[in-house]
């Protein structure tokens, strides 16, 4: 009796659910991992093959393997099923309009299809506002619900991953294990759930301490550093929130992670469509929006912002809020093209929390923020007082002292770096 283990986003040994279920059942495990054209990879190409060598490692380290295809993922899953003789696929329930797609044709198939937690802390839908509704619009009332919900234990690592027998990957047709992508791997960070672990341990150790005072703070770069390992599931996020307890401000930034995650599970469309329509004229601007992409605005702060996401494929949250609000309510540019453009860059780009956020400072979100604009010389004096981030990110500025670094046009402007796209006060 064998079981196919569809992983997706949830490239883990650890605290996976499905594959927890899946050999403890007693019969024959087959995990598998199906690069789909449906999902292309871009720049996060590299950082998942670190993720599902070091998978593989691991399955086999337990005397199982990953099988890789290529190709439509439920047609390959139906192939496989019938060359091992499955009667099960398990998979992580995701909450995408595409992985939801895939969920129900996989249901339509003659297989048996088990859907389980472990994408988030809290599984979507699980918490319903008790005045109605299918979700929680507003984050502080779900944020006290999740807070008091019963959580699930965090499960050890399969000690084995029964192959079925006589089916070692390799041997027969239709079973080889299957090449892994070649691409060259991420210049800023190792994929994997051991480089997780490494991580997760360290931020433990020593970056915990002085999140709650220190995570605004742009040079400092005091936050974990971990969504990357989220956005792919090399990290269990209950595992991620059992390090502190639940009132700690890292644990609410996790909550964050799952309320977008809800949100999208009642409102597919997060990455689209406004949640809240809110009318409003939109400029087309190409120049201004690729000054923007380039870090070219001739804004420091902003610069600085976007080229980290080019240099790192990641951002500081406070940064990427910078920049986000930058584009939309200073230059008038509409979210998605702000949103597409992050999508492409970040390695934790991820539907639900890129849509949730970006629609959040565009006010089209959840929560209301009525006619709330960021000014951003007044957000790099705050959060960035010594101009230490855009020093490190703007090297044309890194001789100037902090105030000039911040503004030039104060002293007339520096050669090779842009005036400002707009007059700011
Ligand atoms: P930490 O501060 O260490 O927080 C721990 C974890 O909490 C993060 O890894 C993340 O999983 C979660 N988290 C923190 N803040 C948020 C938030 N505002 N919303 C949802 N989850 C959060 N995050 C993504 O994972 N993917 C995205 O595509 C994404 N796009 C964003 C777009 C915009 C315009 C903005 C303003 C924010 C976006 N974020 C996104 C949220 C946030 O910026 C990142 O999660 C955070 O910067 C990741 O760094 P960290 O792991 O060091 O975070």
């Amino acid at each position: 009796d064998t079981v196919i283990v569809l992983f997706t986003r949830d490239l883990r040994v650890r605290d996976h659910p499905a594959l927890t279920a899946a050999c403890a059942r007693g019969g024959h495990v087959v995990p598998l991992f199906v690069l789909d054209p449906r999902v292309p990879a871009g720049c996060r190409a590299g950082f998942l093959t670190d993720c599902l060598a070091d998978l593989r490692a691991s399955l086999r380290a337990r005397g199982g393997d990953l099988l890789v295809r290529h190709g439509d993922t439920v047609a390959e899953t139906m192939r496989l099923a019938a060359a091992v003789g499955a009667s099960e696929v398990y998979a992580s329930a995701d909450v995408s309009a595409l992985a939801r797609g895939r969920e129900r044709r996989l249901a339509g198939e003659r297989i048996g299809l088990r859907l389980f937690p472990g994408l988030t802390i809290v599984p979507p839908g699980e918490l319903l506002p008790s005045g109605g509704g299918d979700h929680y619009r507003v984050f502080t009332p779900y944020w006290r619900a999740w807070a008091g919900h019963p959580r699930r234990p965090v499960l050890p690592a399969p000690a084995r991953v029964p192959l079925p027998p006589g089916l070692e990957p390799g041997l027969e047709p239709g079973l080889e294990p299957g090449d892994l992508p070649r691409h060259a791997p991420h210049p800023a960070l190792r994929g994997g759930e051991s480089a997780a672990r490494a991580r997760l341990e360290r931020w433990r150790r020593e970056g915990l301490d002085g999140y709650a005072d220190g995570h605004d703070d742009l040079a400092g770069d005091r936050t974990s550093r971990l969504s990357p390992y989220l956005r792919f599931g090399c990290l269990s996020p209950l595992e991620a929130a059992s390090v502190a307890p639940v009132e700690h401000p890292f644990v609410r930034q996790l909550c964050w992670r799952d309320f977008f995650h809800q949100v999208t599970l009642a409102f597919p469309a997060i990455g689209r469509r406004d949640y809240r329509p809110r009318p409003r004229r939109w400029r087309d601007d190409a120049d201004a929006v690729s000054a923007w992409k380039a870090g070219m605005t001739g804004i420091p702060i902003v610069d600085a912002g976007m080229r980290q996401l080019l240099a790192e494929g990641w951002m500081h949250n406070r940064a990427r809020m910078i920049v986000a609000d930058y584009l939309v309510n200073h230059l008038g540019v509409d979210w998605r093209v702000g949103a597409a453009h992050f999508f492409d860059l970040l390695l934790d780009g991820d539907v639900a929390d890129n849509g949730g956020n970006w629609q959040w400072i565009a006010g089209t979100g959840n929560s209301p923020r009525p006619g709330r604009v960021l000014n951003p010389l007044r957000q790099a004096r705050r959060f960035d007082p010594v101009s230490g981030y855009i020093h490190r990110y703007v090297p044309e500025l890194a001789g100037l002292a902090p105030a000039e670094a911040r503004e030039p046009w104060r002293i007339g402007g520096v050669r090779g770096y842009p005036v400002p796209l707009t007059a700011l006060e």
